[in-house]
């Protein structure tokens, strides 16, 4: 196998994803490990597993490792400063995990990376403009500006998901001080709740049996009763999607991009949910942007945060 291939590993709110890439950033080993839980250095310990357990798998030198972190890092000194939703703070990521790793590492915010895949070979590829949105536990943001990453002054901007749609909203997650954020209002989380609200309301509903059987209403099963075509179950899926579109269509009058790339794990329900997005947003935005632009699933999926640290690693690696 020709070229030198990297590791991408995608540090998400629950698991961690770890890829073998080679130089076109196919994706030929993998790797996951759940991190609900953990502290702080068994969290490091189950990544130097999984970056290992994939190099060992890999017909190629590996060259570097990439990490996307749910994290705001500080690019000036590759401090992690904060993560929501990991237990991850005040340590020099990059430079523990190279120490270990025996490897260059590079390391990101996960939704920036996401934003890096789509751009280089995903749905995004040939824009200069570009939004991603990854929702999962929380809402990730990235931004391809003039065809580059934009990271802000420090490394901590794009965080579109704390971007306010209801003032009065519910409490945001984590160490986010502020109140109905848009992932506040429609991450996956926010879709866990939605959904046990409905069910009380429609008792004689899919939603309302599953929970009366026991099971947790969280985004997978919402999806399924939803295909299943369960009306409470696609009425949550609708909400959730016009709040993503109220954000997005602030996004489409900022930054006029040709793409709004949505990825992570909630986007199993797809239609589902971009259809009400979609409609918000020809209903909310300014033309011309709204009338330009596309709203559309992640090409790499669930996979496009690890694919993007792969690239990154990639870049590193060669400069
Ligand atoms: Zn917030």
């Amino acid at each position: 196998m020709p070229g030198r291939w990297t590791i991408g590993v995608d540090m998400g709110g629950s698991k961690l994803l770890a890829g073998a890439v080679d130089a076109e950033l196919s994706v030929h080993h993998r790797a996951q490990r759940p991190l609900l839980g953990l502290d702080q250095a068994s969290l490091l310990d189950v990544a130097v597993d999984a970056v290992e357990e994939v190099r060992a798998l890999a017909e190629a030198e590996v060259s570097a490792v990439g990490f996307g972190i749910p994290c705001l890092i500080d690019q000036r000194s590759g401090r992690a400063v904060v993560a929501v939703n990991l237990p991850l703070a005040d340590i020099i990521f990059g430079e523990v995990m190279a120490e270990r790793l025996g490897l260059p590492v590079l390391v990101d915010n996960d939704a920036n990376l996401a934003a890096l895949a789509e751009h280089r070979a995903g749905a995004a590829a040939g824009c200069s403009e570009v939004v991603m949105l990854t929702i999962g536990t929380g809402i990730g943001g990235g931004l391809i500006l003039g065809g580059k990453l934009y990271r802000g002054a420090i490394g901590a901007g794009a965080e579109l998901g704390h971007t306010v749609i209801d003032l009065d909203g519910p409490r945001c997650q984590g160490h986010c001080p502020n109140r109905g954020c848009l992932e506040a209002m429609a991450s996956g989380t926010a879709l866990a709740r939605e959904a046990v609200r409905v069910a009380s309301e429609r008792p004689d509903s899919g939603l309302a049996r599953a929970l009366a059987d026991g099971l947790e209403l969280v985004g997978p099963l919402v999806t399924e009763l939803a295909y299943d075509g369960d009306g409470a179950a696609i009425e949550v899926l609708e909400l959730i999607g016009r709040r993503l579109g109220a954000g997005v269509s602030s996004f489409v009058n900022t930054f006029n991009p040709q793409m709004v790339v949505i990825g992570g794990g909630v986007m199993a329900a797809g239609e589902l949910l971009l259809e009400p997005a979609r409609a918000e947003v020809a209903a909310r935005a300014l033309p011309p942007s709204r009338d330009e632009v596309r709203i559309v699933t992640a090409a790499f999926g669930v996979e496009a945060g690890m694919v993007g640290a792969a690239a990154l690693a990639a870049d590193g690696a060669v400069r």
